[in-house]
């Protein structure tokens, strides 16, 4: 995607009700073009805001072919590093959280935008913090805050590699108070298919 004056902007420049209907929709972003024509002349038709404020989609529709289509816009983590434990240090990606999570999750029940949700509100958090630099440790205590409140076994899953327990009690006991809610809650999944 080419940034700067949209091709229609001066396409249409003698027309000052196209204009401004631009400067709207095209002026102040890059210009989108049709996916199937290649036309840059694609208008904003919707624009949704999603309810935390994190992203937002717009429907367009080619003004060329009429061809509908919608776009997701949003927030992208750029510039943190994460320091692992061996001191160093690695530019964060969402793809690590995403293949941790599908990683924790293998065998589970969940769907595609259960995780893209996940991911946005671990994205939050860790924005929230304000830090250029973050160890891979605080990462992992965020992943597992929503992990728990997802998936009890996806959980344990995680925690028990990311948080290295100093001892097997530790483990045991982290594992007993939260097996009789999972496996209850394993149970009750299975009986309601
Ligand atoms: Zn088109």
């Amino acid at each position: 995607m080419s940034q700067g004056i949209c091709p229609s902007l001066q396409k249409n420049r003698a027309n000052i009700g196209s204009v401004f209907s631009w400067s709207k929709f095209c002026y102040t972003e890059p210009c989108m073009r049709c996916p199937v024509c290649g036309e840059g002349d694609t208008k904003v038709v919707d624009s949704r805001m999603s309810a935390d404020g994190a992203s937002v989609r717009r429907r367009r529709e080619c003004d060329q072919c009429g061809f509908r289509f919608s776009t997701h816009e949003e927030v992208e983590i750029l510039d943190l590093s994460v320091i692992k434990t061996d001191g160093s240090k690695e530019t964060y990606t969402r793809d690590k959280i995403v293949r941790g999570l599908k990683k924790a999750l293998e065998k589970r029940e969940y769907t595609e935008p259960q995780v893209q949700q996940l991911v946005q509100a671990i994205e939050r958090d860790i924005q929230k913090k304000r830090k250029n630099s973050l160890e891979s440790r605080e990462i992992g205590e965020i992943v597992m805050e929503h992990l728990r409140g997802f998936d009890k076994v996806a959980y344990i899953r995680f925690a028990s590699v990311y948080r290295s327990f100093e001892d097997v009690d530790t483990f045991a006991l982290e594992v007993d108070n939260l097996t009789s809610h999972a496996t209850s809650q394993a149970i009750n999944q299975k009986d309601s298919k």
